[in-house]
C-alpha cells in the first residue's frame, strides 16, 4: 500500500489531521466502480476514514459524466439558464439545478479554504437584483471587488439588508489584511 502524496487530505472534521495530507496518513484502498470507469479509493490511517478523490467536491456521487456537469457550469457562467441547459444536454431542469448548486457548495469550500491574506485596501460594495425558481422571487446578489486588483473576495446572496451588507464586509475582512486605513465605497443606494 503506498502512501499519496500531494493528494487531498482526510475530509472527516473529527479527524486529527483533519484536510492534511503528505503526513503518512493517506493511503490508497483499493478501486471503486461508476458508469464511468473506475477511481482510486483512499483511507485516512489515523482516523479510519475511507473517501474517494470526489468526496466534498462538486463530482461526489454524481451519475452523470464529470464533462456534461462541467459543460452545465461552463453554460451557466457564461449566462445561459438553466432551462437552456436542461435542453441543450437532455437532463431534468431539476437534475441541472442540482449540479449547479453542487459546483456553487464546492467552490463556495474552496474560496474559504484557500482565499486568505490578500491586501484589502478599496473595496466597492455592489449588487444585482435577480429573479429566481419558477415564481421569479427577487433575490439580491451583493458583492465586494477589491479595486486595487479586481479580486472579488466574497459575495452573500439574499435579501438587501443591512445583516447581509454586514456580513459581507465581515466575510471579505475576516479573511483579508488590511492596515487599518481602507477606503469602502459605494453608489450611495
Ligand atoms: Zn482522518
Amino acid at each position: 500500500m503506498a502512501t499519496i502524496k500531494g493528494r487531498r487530505g482526510c475530509p472527516n472534521r473529527d479527524c486529527l489531521l483533519h484536510q492534511l495530507a503528505n503526513q503518512n496518513n493517506i493511503h490508497t484502498h483499493g478501486w471503486y466502480k461508476t458508469k464511468h470507469g473506475r477511481r482510486r479509493r483512499y483511507i485516512c490511517k489515523v482516523c479510519g476514514t475511507t473517501f474517494s478523490s470526489t468526496t466534498n467536491s462538486a463530482y461526489h456521487k454524481l451519475k452523470a459524466s464529470r464533462q456534461q456537469v462541467d459543460q452545465a457550469c461552463h453554460m451557466s457562467a457564461e449566462g445561459v439558464n438553466i432551462s437552456v441547459i436542461s435542453r441543450i444536454l437532455g437532463r431534468s431542469w431539476n437534475t441541472i439545478y442540482r449540479w449547479l448548486e453542487r459546483a456553487r457548495a464546492a467552490c463556495s469550500r474552496f474560496q474559504d479554504k484557500h482565499l486568505r491574506g490578500y491586501e484589502i485596501r478599496e473595496p466597492q460594495a455592489d449588487e444585482i437584483k435577480a429573479f429566481v425558481g419558477p415564481r421569479s422571487d427577487k433575490i439580491w446578489i451583493m458583492a465586494i471587488i477589491e479595486v486595487s486588483t479586481h479580486l472579488r473576495p466574497s459575495t452573500q446572496v439574499g435579501k438587501r439588508n443591512y445583516k447581509n451588507i454586514k456580513r459581507l464586509f465581515e466575510k471579505t475582512f475576516h479573511r483579508g489584511i488590511s492596515d487599518g486605513s481602507v477606503l469602502i465605497t459605494t453608489d450611495g443606494s
